[in-house]
């Protein structure tokens, strides 16, 4: 067999897929695992495609497999591995070769790995890969940080196993080194937030209207029918309908409610902190993931506290009420999405990357998780306000919040006095409401900061005065 034009190392959940992706569209492709009885496991189930798989059991065999320069893709655990992995891998490699890092890298590991090759006739790509096992097989959305002459020689490959919107690959170069891992890293950030909203109206239907899980499932059904249309309204609809195999009831009813977290929404909201850039969304939702992880302390709290002594919620027109959960749901999601374009157009400052919003919208279309009609109005507004400090003045959407807002401040009002949690709903409304008012509350902040540190402030009438009438209360 001729040499491989690709290499892959790693054949896991996402490794396997992506290879089969990478074979299907024509290329041929050496692989590689660290236990070699994946790889032979893999290269058997490969059926038609095996003449497309080169299986290697050695790195020194594998690197052999493919042409040079190798692109090569490394699809492994995050983190330490990924060192381990180059480490074994860069004796082998001659000029021009490229390793690409496909996982979920913390972004600041990508820089770090990017700058220790630069000098090496080597190249580092770290290139951040949405859509699970099912993006990875058929199409997967892919943000590609690196040189972009590094990007233009593996373009053709990535472009032709990406998903497709309406013709257009989900693939993008993106920015020089860390750019990529860090546009995956506030898709996900985003992703914790749609997931966590739409977790909270799940919870307003349960357990504020006493709806079981098929009559929510034909909601969110309904909804993705509407502007909510998309792939986590989609699978929402799909999980409350699916029955436990053992009870026979919900499989949902029968979930514990602990949710887990593997980083890459912690990396969004420390990041976003960093630059000073609220993301409240995006905390509410690492935050409510943290508290779903302490069930025992939240068993024991009820056990202590009982649950809000509130009156039920009281829903006279029963269908106005879903239909405002609907458009507070996408009021909301505009906050968090709002955000998460925020704190990446001061990352693309802060980094010197120069981050396409628009391009980002449009890889997102299809492919990852948080793919939606939605993203094609982000892209479009982008597009037409490329130099919009916010998503939310840009016109289109500025429109929209105006028509839904109203029925978020309904849906938290009636949330919180029911009792019922919706920290990331609220979060979304609190940061329209503190975003639009140009007359803020943070002078009385820095007339209190004035007065115990000598902090000074502006004034509003520009005089040269910038201390207050504190006399003696004044400490430095
Ligand atoms: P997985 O199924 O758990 O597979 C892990 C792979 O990493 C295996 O091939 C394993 O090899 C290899 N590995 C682990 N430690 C290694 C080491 N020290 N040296 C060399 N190889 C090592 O993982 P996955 O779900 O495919 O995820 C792979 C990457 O993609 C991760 O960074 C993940 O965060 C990211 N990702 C995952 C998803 C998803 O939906 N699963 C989506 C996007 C991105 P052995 O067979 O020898 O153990």
């Amino acid at each position: 067999m001729a040499q491989a034009e690709i290499g892959l190392i790693g054949l896991g959940v996402m490794g396997a897929n992506l290879s089969l992706n990478i074979a299907e569209k024509g290329n041929t492709i050496a692989v590689f695992n660290r236990t070699a009885a994946r790889t032979h496991e893999f290269y058997e189930e490969a059926g038609a495609l095996k003449d497309q798989i080169v299986p290697c059991e050695t790195i020194e065999e594998f690197v052999a497999a493919i042409r040079p320069p190798r692109p090569i893709i490394i699809m492994i655990k995050a983190g330490d591995a990924v060192d381990e992995q180059m480490k074994l891998l860069e004796p082998y490699l001659s000029k021009g070769d490229i390793m690409i890092d496909a996982g979920n890298a913390n972004f600041r590991d990508t820089m770090r790995r990017f700058d220790a090759l630069k000098d090496s006739g080597l190249t580092f790509i770290g290139m951040g890969v949405s859509g699970g096992e099912e993006g990875a097989r058929h199409g997967p959305s892919i943000m590609v940080g690196g040189t972009e002459e590094s990007y233009r020689r593996v373009e053709k490959v990535l472009t032709s196993i990406a998903a497709k919107y309406d013709g257009t690959p989900c693939c993008a170069w993106l920015g020089e080194n860390g750019a990529g891992h860090f546009v995956k890293t506030i898709h996900n950030g985003i992703e914790y937030a749609d997931m966590q909203m739409i977790a909270e109206i799940y919870g307003i239907l349960r357990d504020g209207l006493g709806l079981s899980a098929g009559e929510i499932s034909d909601v969110f059904g309904a909804w993705n029918k509407g502007r909510l249309n998309s792939y986590l309204i989609e699978i929402t609809e799909k999980v409350l309908a699916a029955a436990d195999p053992i009870s026979g009831s919900p499989i949902v009813d029968m979930i514990l409610d602990k949710a887990g977290q593997k980083g890459t929404g912690k990396w969004s909201v420390i990041e976003a902190q960093n630059m000073g850039v609220p993301a409240t969304a995006i905390e509410a939702a690492v935050a409510a993931r943290s508290i779903s992880s302490a069930k025992a302390e939240r068993e024991a709290a009820e056990a202590v506290l009982g649950l809000p002594k509130v009156a039920p919620l009281a829903v006279a027109d029963k269908a106005a009420f879903i239909k405002d959960l609907e458009n507070a749901l996408l009021a909301a999601k505009i906050g968090a999405y709002a955000q998460g374009f925020a704190v990446m157009s001061a990352a693309s400052k802060e980094f010197d990357w120069s981050l396409p919003m628009p391009e980002i919208a449009k890889i997102w279309r299809a492919g990852c998780i948080i793919r939606s009609q939605f993203l094609d109005e982000i892209t479009t507004a982008f597009t037409k306000a490329p130099d919009a400090a916010n998503l939310i003045v840009t016109p289109a959407f500025a429109a929209l919040v105006s028509e839904t807002d109203g029925a978020l401040r309904r849906t938290v009002s009636a949330a919180v006095l029911a009792g019922l949690p919706v920290p990331a709903l609220a979060s979304a409304l609190g940061y329209f409401d503190s975003y639009r008012r140009a007359r803020g509350t943070a002078n009385i902040i820095q007339a209190q900061r004035d007065f115990f540190g000598a902090h000074g402030f502006d004034r509003i009438d520009g005089a040269d005065s910038h201390h207050g009438p504190w006399g003696s209360g004044l400490n430095a």
